[in-house]
């Protein structure tokens, strides 16, 4: 490392409030959120005036919803005055009237498709001052572009090597990276300098060989690992019969960018012996969003950078804590591209503190089932997520990975599933029929003849190319009703 770098590393880490963590504390994200309500009031006057000089272990949840609402209002004038598409949006909004999460309701929302039609007029600092830009195609087509300064960097860095402290992450650990095929943006890159400045040791590995993984892994002393769960699956369903996964010691799972089935989950801590963790984030907002505690029962949100609201899709109004509705999530702190209620067509809920990790006052989010967009319809009309044909294939401890196609056969919906398959009986393609029949809503549309019994086709173990965010559904129906 050249002198100038360990000097710049330097400066990085003093503003990372992550590294004033107490080694003690029972939730290090938790802990990271207070000192970031109690650092910004004592330089705040109007957040100082309403919470007073208090220090982290002393701010309550109430002091921490006044934080997120000085933030917000602070986001408010930053965007009225620099950013041409809030500048006309917001031009009848007082941000000195949003007092209560109620008043928040008032402000009308973003939706993904503003952002993809004019992605440089949400634009809120000149590009001069953008260290990074993001593109993400997304599940519409269009391309979004989010800007990031260094500060929106450094809080990046800041919020994972917080969340990676809170998976248990300590000083000599180290976590492999492993994200083949992803191009929209280099989230190996964010994580590495994450380790590199919380002080913990990392490994990238891009390969989709799954060979090449293994050895970059053990290798490194690999201690925690971070990827696409497909991905994670195809090493493990590949490697466990001629290696004892168990023996290489690693402590935490952390899965992200996709979602996770349950089915998944437990053939993962099965094979590898610890937990695996769920990490819910979007482009959009950057990469660690919202992650999972041992407990496995919702995930830990980011409340210091991001206010997360949940509402009825139909009404636009926020619905109770344990209640589904579409997860809107606004930017409180982000400068480059800060977006306002935004509409993340994610299906979640919230649940309200406390936590039995020994987290406090922190919102989780109930784990999201998936993307409203993604949602397709069949037979009798009933809508399905893609998740639950995860959670039915990667039960069968045969199933390796799969792809879906729909298509019709005169009225009746027909789904035909490419299976690499460890064994390729036809036993073993009964029981998938049976598994997928029984799902309630395929069950129904069987009984009505508006679904052919589906069918199962095997492929050779490597011979479906592994992609990233692969479209596991393929529909060829034509004229379907969305
Ligand atoms: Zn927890």
């Amino acid at each position: 490392m050249s002198a100038w770098e360990t000097v710049k590393l330097a400066i990085v880490r003093r503003r990372l409030l992550s590294n004033r963590i107490p080694k003690d504390s029972v939730y290090p994200l938790e802990t990271w959120m207070a000192i970031k309500a109690s650092v910004t009031a004592k330089s705040e006057k109007e957040l100082k005036n309403i919470i007073g000089k208090k220090c982290a272990e002393e701010i309550t949840r109430k002091e921490f919803d006044e934080y997120q609402l000085f933030m917000f209002r602070e986001q408010l004038r930053h965007l009225k005055k620099n950013s041409p598409y809030y500048e006309e949006k917001l031009k009848d909004v007082v941000p000195d009237s949003i007092r209560t999460f109620d008043d928040v309701e008032k402000i009308p929302f973003t939706y993904p498709s503003d952002l993809a039609e004019q992605p440089m007029m949400f634009m809120a600092v000149s590009r001069t001052k953008t260290a990074r830009e993001f593109t993400t195609t997304g599940t519409t087509g269009k391309r979004k572009v989010i800007g990031y300064t260094t500060n929106d960097l450094i809080a990046k860095v800041d919020i994972i090597s917080s969340a990676l402290r809170s998976v248990g992450m300590k000083d000599n650990d180290v976590l492999h990276i492993m994200f083949p095929a992803v191009s929209a943006w280099d989230p190996s890159l964010m994580l590495a300098g994450a380790c590199k400045v919380a002080g913990y040791g990392s490994s990238t590995c891009s390969s989709p060989d799954i060979k090449e993984q293994m050895e970059v892994m053990k290798k490194s002393g690999a201690t925690h690992m971070i990827g696409l769960p497909s991905f994670i699956y195809r090493v493990t369903a590949l490697m466990s019969s001629e290696t004892d996964l168990k023996s290489i010691g690693i402590k935490k799972i952390i899965s992200t960018s996709e979602p996770l089935s349950e089915s998944m989950r437990s053939k993962l801590q099965n094979a590898w012996g610890c937990n695996v963790l769920d990490v819910w984030g979007m482009t959009e907002f950057g990469l660690a969003c919202a992650i999972e505690c041992d407990e496995q029962k919702g995930l830990h949100t980011d409340e210091a950078n991001l206010l997360f609201e949940v509402i009825d899709p139909d009404t636009g109004k926020r619905v109770p804590d344990g209640k589904m509705g579409e997860l809107v999530v606004t930017a409180l702190t982000a400068e480059a591209t800060p977006l306002i209620r935004y509409r993340t067509r994610d299906i979640a809920a919230m649940v309200s503190p406390p936590c039995r990790c020994g987290s406090a006052f922190n919102r989780k989010l109930l784990k999201p089932s998936g993307r409203m967009d993604l949602q397709f319809k069949v037979g009798m009309g009933y809508k399905i997520f893609p998740l639950l044909f995860d959670e039915i294939l990667f039960s069968n401890k045969n199933v390796i990975d799969y792809q879906m196609t729909i298509s019709k056969d005169g009225f009746r919906d027909v789904l035909t599933f490419e299976v690499e398959s460890k064994d390729q009986s036809d036993g073993v393609r009964d029981s998938i029929i049976a598994d997928i029949s029984n799902i309630m809503e395929i069950d129904d549309g069987i009984k009505e003849d508006l679904i052919a019994i589906p069918r199962v086709e095997f492929r050779e173990i490597g011979s479906m190319e592994y992609s990233a965010k692969a479209k596991k559904i393929t529909d060829l129906r034509e004229n379907f009703d969305l």
